[in-house]
């Protein structure tokens, strides 16, 4: 390290703590990531199961696409060079409880011709809703995504703002509406209630954006799946990183941030080891930030309130986190559509502890990760979102293990209660035997399966209830801190050289939060008086689409 480069040290190497270790070291900065796992990603992941690839986290990568801001974050970081991207044609298919089926296309004039074929009565909506889909296509290139609004210049804002211009009306009427609220409106209670499943799980108190903002981003290529999968992603940012010269360690555990006269100067681990730098940047759960690792001695104006209610009503302020099924069939499913929402009869729902709603997201994983099973087989990935409370009721005498063998991880091991285990496997053939009417032959040729709860999220990745998406999108504590951040940056008011950074501190998703490790960069040069620059890999970027045509599901 040359005498004037300053070191920065990063918790966490989820995809945001990686974003920020690549641009740092692009600036001039010595990074050291600390993670307590042993691969990279955080929630962007995947694991091997015999002859089967799990694949936890991506069903949509936003930025696949090209002439965009969120495209150019994976060229700046080479992650998507030489990657077939695959695409649907179908978003997502709606089975209701007695069996009709929706489908929802991701071309908005076959999404609007299909709806208004079977829903006529409902035309105008279908037709408001398709509008809003292709508006947001249009104002795609515009959407800023290379810098946090507290780093724009006003000259920058002003720009934004003009582009922005034409659509504002489109945000305005989508934002200003739930979907719940939306779907009310359709005269037809079939489409109405599968409207606010178009997103896998019953997501109806999310604002109308959300929705037509990822279809408008599917339509246009730009929300594909890269055929690398999630952990294949996480790899190649954290190789990226390396190439610049970071270093990265795993089974590390953060415990402390060290602190000197209010400012940060370094961690100690859980090993009891202490490192020091310049700067350090947290990409991790803020609570557990806040509450253990800076021993609650630097308060922050919103992020205590949202501990505050947090710590009443965790769901109030924290997205739910999910059950995840993996079934590996000795069956070809690939004539299945990819994506398709089941809504459950009581008999089922009763059974899968923790729900929240009636349904369950079923995808055929291999149709868009065509490596993750074998030939002629397939690997189904059921979800639906689920309280962690319903878990945690069965592991109150959940014990860290005391195992020390070499390949074990310290900090990911537990042991679960018999009946923890128990209740994992009740919901996997609850499932099985529901799909069996949908999935011939299922429930004789299952192999395995896995079951994820949101206490293994937690214990991976040390998320707040193993919350999927971090903070509520669009709550008002939420919209409090990310005006807060764009005033103040994302740091605490009596902390120096500190920034926090990932999905707690913005949107959640993979994209955003590895371009929040772009703003971190952006802040550090702002501090250190320095311009901001990015080095690009040298190889052309080439991306290969392939879509997955509607007319193979049967
Ligand atoms: C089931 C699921 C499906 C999803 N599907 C999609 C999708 O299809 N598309 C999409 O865009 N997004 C999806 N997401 C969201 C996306 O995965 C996340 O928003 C994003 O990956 C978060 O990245 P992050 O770096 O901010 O946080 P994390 O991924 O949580 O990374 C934080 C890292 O910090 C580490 N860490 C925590 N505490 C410490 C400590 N004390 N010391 C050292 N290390 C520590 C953790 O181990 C972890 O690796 C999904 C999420 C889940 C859970």
């Amino acid at each position: 390290m040359s005498e004037q480069q300053k070191s920065v040290i990063i918790i966490g190497a989820g995809m945001s703590g990686l974003g920020t270790a690549a641009y740092s070291q692009m600036n001039g900065y010595q990074c050291t990531v600390f993670e307590l796992h042993e691969t990279p990603g955080g929630c962007c992941t995947s694991w091997q199961r015999k002859e089967y690839t799990f694949d936890w986290c991506i069903s949509w990568l936003n930025g696949t696409g090209t002439n965009n801001e969120m495209a150019t974050i994976w060229d700046e970081l080479g992650c998507l060079e030489n990657v077939p991207i695959y695409n649907t044609e179908i978003f997502n298919s709606v089975v209701t409880a007695n069996g009709e089926k929706i489908r929802f296309y991701v071309d908005p004039d076959k999404l609007e011709s299909t709806l208004i074929e079977r829903f006529p009565e409902d035309s105008k909506l279908i037709i408001e809703l398709c509008g809003h889909i292709r508006k947001l296509r249009k104002c795609m290139p515009y959407f800023p995504f290379l810098k946090s609004g507290g780093l724009m210049t006003w000259w920058e804002k002003s720009k934004m703002m003009w582009q922005l211009l034409p659509y504002m009306r489109t945000f305005m009427k989508t934002l200003a509406v739930t979907m719940e609220d939306f779907s009310k409106r359709f005269s037809n209670p079939t489409l109405a209630e599968a409207l606010n499943w178009i997103i896998f799980d019953r997501h109806s108190e999310l604002r109308l954006m959300p929705f037509v903002f990822n279809l408008a981003c599917a339509a246009n290529q730009n929300a594909g799946v890269p055929s690398i999968g999630s952990l294949g992603l996480a790899k190649r940012l954290a190789n990226r990183a390396k190439e610049l010269g970071a270093n990265i360690h795993y089974k590390s555990k953060v415990e402390h941030i060290l602190t000197d006269n209010n400012r940060a100067v370094g961690v100690q681990l859980a090993d009891g080891s202490v490192h020091y730098a310049d700067y350090v940047v947290a990409s991790c759960d803020s609570y557990k930030l806040t509450r253990k690792m800076l021993q609650n001695r630097y308060p922050h104006p919103v992020l205590d309130k949202l501990f505050t209610k947090l710590e009443e009503d965790a769901n109030s302020v924290v997205f739910p986190g999910c059950v995840a099924v993996f079934i590996a069939v000795d069956a070809d499913y690939s004539d299945h559509d990819p994506y398709t929402s089941y809504l459950l009869p009581e008999s089922i729902s009763r059974q899968l502890v923790g729900n929240y709603h009636s349904g369950i997201g079923v995808q055929i994983r291999n149709t868009l990760y065509p490596d993750h099973a074998p030939s002629g087989k397939s690997v189904l990935y059921v979800t639906y979102l689920s309280s962690s409370e319903a878990w945690q009721a069965m592991e109150q005498s959940v014990v860290q293990s005391t195992s020390s063998g070499q390949s074990r991880n310290p900090y990911t091991r537990k042991r679960r209660s018999p009946e923890y285990k128990q209740a994992k496997k009740k919901v996997g053939q609850a499932i099985i035997e529901f799909l069996n009417q949908y999935f011939e032959g299922l429930t004789d040729k299952v192999e395995f399966i896995d079951v994820v709860t949101p206490l293994t999220s937690e214990r991976y990745t040390e998320n707040h209830n193993g919350t999927v998406l971090a903070w509520h999108p669009f709550a008002p504590l939420t919209e409090e801190l990310e005006n807060y951040q764009i005033k103040h940056g994302p740091t605490f008011p009596n902390l120096d050289n500190f920034y926090y950074t990932g999905q707690w501190s913005t949107f959640s998703g993979v994209t955003h939060s590895t371009a929040s490790g772009r703003y971190v960069a952006q802040y550090l040069c702002r501090q250190d008086k320095k311009p901001f620059r990015v080095c690009c890999p040298e190889q052309q970027n080439t991306k290969q689409h392939i879509t997955n045509e509607a007319d193979n599901y049967a």
